[in-house]
């Protein structure tokens, strides 16, 4: 008899034996909230039993694991569905585990195994992959890190700095607080690189289990510091057009990323330097080893004025043009390892508007953009304000709406990092929160000593086209 069913037997009779003795004396009614939980834990129980008839093994595991307390549940199961159901799981979490090892995750596949190792604790198949994923991590020279996280981001770049600072751009005052130029950015990276710190993506640093998100083990090149990078308001709004930013993302003739700018002479109007996407990609095959498997930026986009300089949104007459445009360059962009993320559909204040009004934006942003760009799970506040729970402790309308909608990450803005739960001081664990720090003209004049192990703020200071000075 194997030694696990030994232990749930020897426990199963411990569990009856306790009962009979309570049963003959019973001096308390159970507290109703128990009583509660014990009809939750049967009926669990019973649907997991019934999917394992339906032989539909993976849904039953993942309902035995959202059993809260499943060793004091376990004298609920008949033991031989519950063997029936750990034997059956376990060939699909090796073959699982064999897709991610074949394709080079290593430490994804790793995770997933130790994630379930407790069911197996003495299952020789399942002790062998982990030992196979770990030499392989060993032997790629990766080394788990358990540092922080940055996470950085700034707005679409001042492609065209002389035109977008000028006082007399009724944008300047904007550009100049929000927005870095193409020389800042670039100085921003090089010294990001001689520090140490590489790309990773966005989706590699949490996983979601069973509805809850949680951040995962990082395996990284030894000495390297873990960068997100992410970028804001990607849509290139038709009314910052001719202000000094690019017109839109574009494929050139060789289906290449470029960018395109209308109202520019024929030379300058495509471009392979003015905007972060190509200023980064030719950044990565200059230092290759800046991307971590070759992850890039994330762009975070809104739909109210379309996407990447398309007018993708529906009241555009010619949105179906411009939706097939769009995804050309989406599809490329997403081979090249840049990820989407939303950011709202209209950048409302979330605070601001109606619990009816957010409905409305959630429905826009998966009508009109979802299709562009494919699910994400990704959700950036715009101006970083957010709101999980109402006055009575319970999840409040809006951000229901946004983890029925599947966002499993969501990102607020700080100069320092954090990366947890909110509400801090609650035991929540519906909203894993990640702040990222904002990178513009503003942040590099005030926040030099936050930014300080990242770069230096004078030293990246764009003096020639800035017309605030560095120190106001
Ligand atoms: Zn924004």
């Amino acid at each position: 008899m194997k030694l696990l069913e030994l232990k749930q037997i020897v426990f199963v009779n411990l569990i009856i034996v306790v009962c009979l003795v309570c049963s003959i004396t019973p001096t308390y009614a159970l507290p109703s909230n128990l009583i509660f939980k014990e009809q939750i834990q049967t009926q669990q129980v019973q649907d997991i039993v019934n999917l394992i008839d339906k032989k539909e093994y993976k849904k039953a595991f993942n309902t035995l694991e959202q059993i809260e307390n499943l060793d004091m549940c376990l004298i609920r199961f008949n033991l031989n569905k519950f063997n029936e159901l750990i034997k059956e799981y376990k060939n699909i979490l090796l073959s699982e585990a064999n897709v991610y090892s074949e394709n080079g995750d290593y430490a994804f596949a790793l995770n997933l195994l130790n994630s379930k190792h407790k069911y197996y604790k003495n299952d020789e198949n399942v002790n062998a992959l982990i030992k196979y994923n770990s030499n392989q991590i060993k032997n790629k020279n990766l080394v788990e890190y358990k540092g922080e996280i940055e996470h950085l981001f700034t707005h679409c770049l001042l492609a065209f700095p002389e035109v977008a600072l000028n006082p007399k751009n009724p944008l300047s005052a904007d550009f100049d607080r929000d927005c870095l130029t193409p020389d800042e950015f670039k100085k921003i990276l090089m010294s990001l690189y001689n520090k140490n710190y590489v790309l990773v993506d966005i989706d590699s640093i949490y996983e979601n289990v069973n509805g809850v998100s949680k951040q995962k083990t990082l395996y990284l090149p030894a000495g390297k510091k873990p960068l997100i990078f992410s970028f804001d308001d990607c849509n290139y709004d038709s009314k910052k057009e001719n202000r000094g930013m690019v017109d839109k993302i574009i494929l050139d003739r060789n289906g290449n990323i470029a960018t395109y700018t209308s109202k520019k002479s024929i030379a300058d109007r495509i471009s392979y330097d003015n905007e972060f996407i190509p200023i980064l990609e030719n950044f990565v095959k200059t230092y290759p080893d800046f991307s971590h498997n070759g992850a890039k930026g994330v762009i975070c986009l809104t739909g109210y004025d379309g996407i990447l300089g398309y007018r993708t949104q529906k009241s555009n007459a010619t949105s179906r043009y411009e939706i097939k445009k769009a995804q050309e360059v989406v599809s490329k962009l997403k081979k090249l390892g840049w990820k989407f993320a939303c950011h709202s559909y209209g950048h409302y204040h979330m605070k601001e508007i109606s619990d009816m009004e957010f409905a409305k934006e959630i429905y826009n942003w998966q009508n009109e953009v979802e299709p562009i760009i494919g699910k994400t799970s990704i959700y950036m506040y715009p101006y970083g304000e957010w709101e999980v729970i109402q006055n009575d402790g319970n999840i409040c309308y809006k951000h229901k709406l946004l983890l029925d909608s599947g966002f499993e990450l969501f990102c607020g803005v700080g100069a320092k990092t954090f990366f947890n739960y909110v509400p801090i001081g609650t035991n929540h664990t519906h909203t894993l929160l990640m702040d990222r720090k904002p990178i513009d003209g503003r942040t590099l004049r005030t926040f030099s000593d936050y930014y300080s192990h990242l770069f230096n703020c004078e030293e990246v200071y764009d003096h020639t086209n800035r017309t605030v000075p560095f120190f106001s």
